[in-house]
Parts: C-alpha cells; sequence; structure tokens
C-alpha cells in the first residue's frame, strides 16, 4: 500500500465515473441474486451457524488438523510441501515447474498466488502463468489486476474487455461488445492452451483433513480443464482454509455458493484425492502456505478473518466498495474482509489506513456466512493502528491525548465546557467547517448540569 494508502486511492476511484456505474449495476445485481438464493433456504441462519462454528474448531485444532491432510494426501499419492511465506511457495512451484521442463503453466483463478505474486515469480524463471479464468484473463490481458475477489473483471464493462481481446488473442479481428462473441474469443484462445500444457497451478476453495480432498468451485468448467487434463498439477492452499471432515462440505457448499453468487449450487465443483493411475494428473502436488497466517491466529479477536470463505458478499453490500472498487484497497483482498485481512497478514505498518476504510454500517456482518464480526475486527485493528503505528496518526493521536487529559480533570472539563460555549459559533463553524459540511455542530446547552445543580443548592 501506497505511503498515502486507502484515501487518496479512494478518491482517485470515486472521480472515474465509468467505474462507479459498472460497479453499481454489477454489484447490484449479484445483491438481488444472493438475497433470493438465501431467501430459500429455511435453516439458513442455521447453516451460518454450523459454518461459523466448524471454523472455529478448524482454527483452534490447526496443527493437528494440517498434519492429518498431510498424512492424507501423502497416502492418497500426492506431496505436500510446507512454506513459510512467499518467496518458499513461488520457489516451490518454479522448481516443479523446472523439473518438469515446463515453460507455460495453466492457472485457475486463486488469490492465495495473487497474495504470493506467483506469476511475476515464475515469469522470473522464464515460465509464463497463463490465467484460464474469463476475467482473470482479461486482467492478464490488459496488464490489469483483479478488483473484486469473485469477479476480478468487474470494474470494466464489455466494451472495454472487446477492446482488449482485439489488441491481444483476437488480434487482426473484430468482435462485436456480445458476451458470447466475446466469451468465444476467450474459448478459442484457452483451449489450445487447455490441450497442450501439461502443468497446472490451482488455489483450493477447501482441504478436507480426513481424506486429503482437495476442492475448487468456479462457474466456467477451466478450473474443471485445468485440475483433470495436465499431467502435473499444484495446488497452493492458505492453511487456513482447511475443513476437518468430508462432511464439513455439506455445510460449506450451501453457504459459499449461495453466498457468493446466488446460485443453489456451483455450475463446477471439483475435487480431487491424491493421484489414481490413468486418470487425471499422474503427479499432485500441495503447497501448504503461512504467509502470516500464524500471526493473525495469534489475535483472538482478529484471527476471525481466517474464516473467511472468500465469497465476497461483504463486498456486494459495502457501502464504501461498491462506490470505490477494489483497486483502492491496494491489495488482493479488497472491501471490507480485505480491509481486516491484509492489515493483519502484511502487517498494520504495510496497510494502516485500511482498518478505518468502513463506516461500520454492519452490512458486511449481516450477510457473511460464516458470521465474522468485521465491523467489531475493524475497530480493534483501529485501535492497533492507533497505539502501534502512532507516527502515522499524529494529529489524531495528539487530538485524543488531549481529550484525554481534559476527561482526566474536573477543573479542566468544566473550563473546556465553557469555552465550548463561546466557541460555538462563527469560529467553531470556520475551525471546523470540513467537518460540518457533512454534519451537524451539536448545540452545546445555556447551562451545563453541575452549573444547574450549584445554582439550585446556593438558592
Ligand atoms: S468475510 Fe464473510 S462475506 Fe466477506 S468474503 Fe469472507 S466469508 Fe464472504
Amino acid at each position: 500500500m501506497s505511503a498515502s494508502g486507502f484515501p487518496a486511492a479512494a478518491r482517485t476511484a470515486l472521480g472515474d465515473g465509468q467505474l462507479r456505474v459498472n460497479l453499481a449495476r454489477a454489484t447490484g445485481t449479484i445483491r438481488a441474486r444472493r438475497a433470493a438464493a438465501v431467501g430459500e433456504v429455511e435453516d439458513w441462519e442455521d447453516l451460518r451457524a454450523a459454518g461459523a462454528a466448524i471454523k472455529a474448531r478448524t482454527m483452534a485444532t490447526l496443527p493437528e488438523l494440517l498434519e492429518r491432510l498431510e498424512e492424507s494426501v501423502v497416502h492418497a499419492g500426492g506431496l505436500v510441501h510446507w512454506a513459510r511465506d512467499a518467496v518458499e511457495a513461488n520457489a516451490i512451484v518454479a522448481g516443479i515447474g523446472r523439473d518438469h521442463g515446463v515453460s507455460e503453466v495453466i492457472k485457475v483463478k486463486s488469490i492465495a498466488t495473487d497474495e504470493i505474486g506467483l506469476n511475476d515469480a515464475l515469469a522470473a524463471e522464464g515460465i509464463a502463468a497463463v490465467e484460464t479464468d474469463l476475467a482473470e484473463l482479461i486482467n492478464q490481458l490488459a496488464g490489469d489486476w483483479s478488483s473484486h475477489i469473485l469477479v476480478p473483471a468487474i470494474h470494466r464493462n464489455r466494451a472495454e474487455i472487446r477492446r482488449v481481446f482485439e489488441a491481444t488473442i483476437a488480434a487482426g479481428r473484430t468482435l462485436s461488445d456480445e458476451p458470447a462473441a466475446l466469451a468465444e474469443a476467450a474459448r478459442l484462445h484457452l483451449r489450445e492452451k487447455f490441450l497442450s500444457t501439461p502443468m497446472a497451478v490451482s488455489g483450493a476453495n477447501f482441504g478436507i483433513a480426513e481424506t486429503g480432498t482437495v476442492c475448487v468451485v468456479e462457474s466456467e468448467g477451466n478450473g474443471r480443464m485445468c485440475t483433470t487434463l495436465p499431467e502435473v498439477l499444484v495446488t497452493v492452499m492458505g492453511i487456513e482454509k482447511l475443513l476437518p471432515e468430508w462432511r464439513d462440505l455439506e455445510v460449506f457448499l450451501q453457504l459459499l455458493s449461495r453466498s457468493a453468487t446466488g446460485e443453489r449450487m456451483s455450475p463446477y465443483t471439483s475435487l480431487w484425492t491424491g493421484v489414481h493411475p490413468g486418470d487425471g494428473p499422474q503427479e499432485f502436488h500441495l503447497v501448504l502456505l503461512d504467509n502470516g497466517r500464524t500471526d493473525v491466529l495469534a489475535d483472538e479477536l482478529g484471527r476471525q478473518a481466517l474464516h473467511c470463505i472468500r465469497c465476497s458478499a461483504c463486498l456486494n453490500v459495502c457501502p464504501v466498495y461498491t462506490r470505490t472498487g477494489g483497486h483502492a484497497y491496494e491489495s488482493v483482498y479488497p472491501g471490507p474482509i480485505g480491509a481486516i485481512l491484509t492489515p493483519q497478514l502484511a502487517g498494520l505498518h504495510a496497510a494502516p489506513t485500511l482498518p478505518f476504510a468502513s463506516s461500520l454500517c454492519g452490512a458486511c456482518l449481516e450477510v457473511c456466512p460464516v458470521k465474522i464480526d468485521i465491523p467489531t475486527v475493524l475497530v480493534h485493528l483501529r485501535g492497533r493502528v492507533v497505539r502501534e503505528e502512532k507516527w502515522r496518526l499524529g494529529p489524531e493521536r495528539l487530538a485524543m491525548d488531549a481529550i484525554a487529559a481534559t476527561f482526566r480533570s474536573r477543573r479542566r472539563y468544566e473550563r473546556a465546557q465553557r469555552l465550548a460555549r463561546l466557541g460555538r459559533g462563527p469560529v467553531a463553524e470556520a475551525l471546523l467547517s470540513r467537518w460540518t459540511a457533512m454534519r451537524e455542530l451539536p448545540e452545546v446547552p445555556g447551562e451545563t448540569f453541575r452549573e444547574w445543580w450549584r445554582g439550585r443548592r446556593a438558592g
């Protein structure tokens, strides 16, 4: 995140009228679909409670469960790698690519690999990473990056996408703005990649400790192609994506699809367990990624951010995200979840303004399928920023220190009340003009309670 952080980036985004139109249309549509899909489920609140409980249990027993996952994957013929950080994870994936002499890998949409900058790391090793999710492909071809967890190109409309394609994979052809024509152009490009690339890289929605099974949920079928056609499959999974048992999927597949896209079930739910001779990839690697997650676990309140199943429902209802879009967060995790996850994963010093990128309206908590109390974590992180990053918030901290000193002394407090009465007029209006442009300055009563009490006793 740049030094000026979210406020400056948000101001730039708010000046882009087209972006705001694109965002309002897309998030409005997804919001309505989610509400309808969730409204159909009578025991939705029970499902949410079950999801939250399973995640809390998972985090409480994470070390044991990760070891169990490793055993299960190895037992099923896969290989498990442990990566402490982005550098280690990238080196592992690049090493596997080098061992197989590949110059290209196909990729399933994965935020974990965006988080560690895998594509750039592979490029530095001479290996091109080809995104196969349509929106990720658009961003890659445009030299752009994701602005939404689930709809990475939400900030672009059809005409913009057509221009990107005509300049790259459909060079020399004239396309229309019709979704079918744009999808066909992508399909022609990707089909060749699916059939010729020997190695794929995926993320994971869930990893099951009990069976060693990995699950990816998607809408386009590109994930199914990547996880079945190549000879070698590498999955990079954040350690928090773990579920203890196979039966837990029943809860999470219902919660995820309805919260994410407003569908009863996602079109493609791919599950794979190790290696099966003659069927699918013959070599499977699971890279378990920490990259700051165990530090997040150490914060008792903040750790609930690790329960996130990346459905993006909180983005679509957030009054801040729906106006600024994802780029303003300058993180691969945008929106309300990004505002609590990024500062914890990367360190408060890396994103001190993000916990303040919220109106604390609580809409995110209402829709979160695993009941992450984002507003409470935001307030908690704001407190940590003020305490631990004080130099960044100098004027605000000075003001708070002055207020605290005033409240500690009765005489100072009463003097401040008299001053407030005197300064309520034009002076205060001038000093606080930016604040009062949006808000009413409260009336200061002509007499305080203490003055009234003293006068009553004297009388
Ligand atoms: S915080 Fe909750 S609503 Fe937001 S993406 Fe994660 S699971 Fe979905």
